[in-house]
């Protein structure tokens, strides 16, 4: 179909600046077919979004509308609706659906690519950064292998939601900018048994600074296309890393470097694969630290940038599990359990660095860089516990208490982010520590003397550990509470505003996203969202068990 270029018009969304720097700079799919294939020798394929019947905006970020540089009349215009549904494409848009392939639970999986989202392109924002606007939900494409392209509202509103919660939190993710109803029936089978129904259809416009992931560099080493791979390397530097290419010091922010032909040096390679490496920790850190389980860490979700990318099957945990995983697809392993997750990190770099390896000439730079991880990861972990525990300092004998943290954490069912926010109200001088915790235990009338005397006694190591080093007790709980959220996206919540939703009643996701936007804040208005899950949520669908690709 060539390139797109809508007319001009005196609509608000005409006006974005669109940069499209990926589908100006790197190989399109000449073929125009929308049939699920094979692309070879591209980095992505044009397509259109599909149109839909009667979209409605359901919510929308205001953080990001900002970013954006798009102000309250736009975003309440029919316009919005229009071009964020898909319905209507915006002067300057050049849409496209990445090829990338993956390992998904281990095993190579080949081509993936983008099957049911479609990016309008990229813009610059008003303050000159670059990002691109992705429609998830838009339709069929090259990639969509034998499923519809589309989306539905239940895996919408969490995408959204979490999206939005994650970055309130200070964690690395892709943003949400809306959520449109389209108003036309998708058929799902919620938990593959064989029960398909008709659901309400939906599209989540995602928006990141690029969507590039570890699979768009191994789809291309997976089948020998080492130039195709060295093109994506060198624009991937030289656009989203352009701060290792320039030197630290130069204000790249907002040039255009694509056409910049600097060249990219094993040297720069390396670097490059070492940012990626101390990013992809540093998220792992950031999601232990919320109680956050991806769900399906395969490489195709796993983001070049370093940002939390694919909300699907993903949970938060309530009572503190390291064995815990949301996604009932992977039940039998459990590989992607909340504990495992920095293990999975690791090898899933050890993935991309094996396919950005054809390109160097010496291995031993890159092997450096993966191995690097460990460290980098235990560094980042034990402070974020520090942290967590409002310590300034971590000594040798810290690190033993963290770990008898974990295990008195699992000693029962422990609520993770009530007892964090409790602990930091225990003042060093209280005599029944335990008292203070209470309302973390989720049967707190079945603690045994034993289990009593374990959790007590460590909570008196701590009490003594921080009037050692004298902080004072207000001090340490407001540091505390700045890294110790009070309201993380818990599962029945969401599922509940989901519920909601699809009977036409959207106010509790706005509520939620509301609330959400300040998550380490008392909000007294909003206490039971801050309290233990029901029990009625334990084990309904949806509230502990997801399945993929809904
Ligand atoms: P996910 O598990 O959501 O990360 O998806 C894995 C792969 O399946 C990606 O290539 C997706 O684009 C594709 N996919 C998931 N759901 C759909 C769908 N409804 N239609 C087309 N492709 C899909
Ligand atoms: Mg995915």
């Amino acid at each position: 179909m060539g390139e797109v270029a809508p007319p001009v018009t005196d609509l608000a969304l005409d006006q974005l600046d669109f940069s499209n720097r990926f589908t100006r700079h790197l190989p399109a799919d000449p073929d125009e077919r929308v049939v699920p294939r094979q692309v070879h020798g591209a980095c992505f394929s044009r397509v259109r979004p599909a149109s839909v019947s009667a979209p409605e905006l359901v919510a929308h970020s205001r953080e990001v509308a900002e970013l954006l540089g798009l102000d309250a009349e736009t975003v309440a215009s029919r316009d919005f609706v229009e071009v964020f549904s898909g319905n209507r494409l915006p002067a300057g848009s050049d849409p496209f659906a990445m090829c990338y392939g993956g390992h998904q639970f281990g095993n190579w999986a080949g081509q993936l690519g983008d099957g049911r989202a479609t990016a309008l392109g990229e813009i610059r924002t008003p303050s000159g950064e670059y990002q691109t606007l992705q429609l998830k939900g838009a339709g069929l494409t090259p990639y969509s292998r034998g499923a519809d392209g589309l989306a539905v509202l239940r895996s919408s509103v969490r995408e959204f939601l979490c999206s939005e919660a994650m970055h309130h939190l200070g964690v690395p993710t892709t943003r949400a900018l809306s959520l449109v109803a389209t108003g036309d029936k998708v058929v799902r089978d919620v938990l593959y048994d064989g029960n398909p129904a008709p659901e309400l259809g939906a599209i989540v416009c995602r928006v990141a600074p690029s969507f590039t992931r570890f699979g768009n560099f191994q789809i291309f080493a997976s089948r020998g296309e080492t130039q195709m791979l060295r093109q994506l390397v060198e624009f991937t530097i030289r656009n989203d890393f352009s701060h290792l290419v320039a030197g630290a010091d130069a204000d790249t922010a907002g040039i255009d470097t694509a056409g910049i032909d600097t060249a990219i040096t094993d040297a720069h390679i390396t670097r490059w694969f070492a940012d990626v490496v101390a990013r992809t920790a540093r998220m792992v850190v950031e999601w232990m630290r919320v109680g956050f389980v991806h769900g399906v860490m395969n490489t195709d979700n796993m983001s070049i940038l370093g940002l939390t990318i694919d909300y699907g099957p993903y949970g938060w945990l309530d009572d503190f599990d390291p064995g815990w995983t949301p996604n009932t697809t992977d039940a039998a392993h459990r590989r992607y359990r909340y504990g495992q997750q920095p293990q999975i990190a690791h090898w899933n770099l050890a993935q991309l660095g094996s396919a950005v390896a054809t390109l160097v000439d010496d291995l031993a730079p890159l092997q450096e860089a993966l191995d690097d991880f460990v460290g980098l990861y235990e560094a980042g972990s034990t402070r974020m516990m520090a942290d967590k525990l409002g310590l300034r300092t971590v000594g040798p004998d810290d690190q033993q208490m963290i770990a008898d943290l974990l295990g008195v954490l699992t000693l029962v069912e422990t609520d993770m982010t009530i007892f964090f926010r409790r602990l930091a109200d225990l003042t060093a001088e209280r005599s029944d520590p335990i008292a203070a915790v209470h309302d973390a235990f989720y049967l707190p009338e079945q603690l045994t003397e034993n289990e009593r005397g374990q959790i007590d006694g460590w909570l008196r190591r701590y009490q003594d550990r921080v009037r050692a080093e004298g902080t004072s007790d207000e001090e340490r709980r407001a540091a505390m509470n700045a890294v110790n959220p009070k309201y993380v996206l818990r599962n029945y919540l969401a599922q509940l505003a989901i519920d909601r939703a699809e009977s036409g009643d959207a106010s509790m996701v706005n509520e939620l996203l509301e609330v959400l936007r300040r998550p380490y804040d008392d909000q007294p208005e909003h206490e039971p969202w801050a309290e233990r899950r029901p029990d009625w949520a334990r084990s309904r669908v949806g509230c502990s068990m997801l399945s993929c690709s809904s």
